[in-house]
């Protein structure tokens, strides 16, 4: 959520030009200060993720749901898929497969 987010990093998305639009579906509210979107960790915090704006994803809050609650399971399922054959290793964030954005924030999931 953009509370989670100082000043300083807001103004750095801003500048950056990542606080027009939602980034996948690019929706925006123009009279909201912040367009009613939202910046979202694409690996968490707890998932060892940095604080910068190249692990954040600006999304309106209906893409964060899909975000947390589908995409990021579904991403971790297929990884763990590929993970299973040993060609592959692909290391995925322990909240993708968890849901742990959708907790983080309060929703009932
Ligand atoms: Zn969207």
């Amino acid at each position: 959520m953009m509370a989670a987010f100082s000043p300083k990093f807001k103004r750095a998305l801003r500048k950056a030009g990542r606080l027009e639009c939602c980034e996948v579906c690019g929706w925006k509210v123009p009279r909201l200060a912040n367009k009613g979107l939202d910046a979202s960790h694409i690996v968490s915090k707890n998932s060892g993720g940095p604080e910068r704006v190249d692990n954040v994803i600006v999304l309106c809050p209906r893409c964060a749901v899909v975000f947390d609650r589908f995409l990021k399971p579904a991403i971790a399922k297929a990884f763990k898929l590929c993970n299973q054959n040993k060609q592959t290793k692909y290391a995925t964030p322990k909240d993708w497969a968890t849901a742990e954005g959708m907790r983080a924030r309060g929703d009932n999931i």
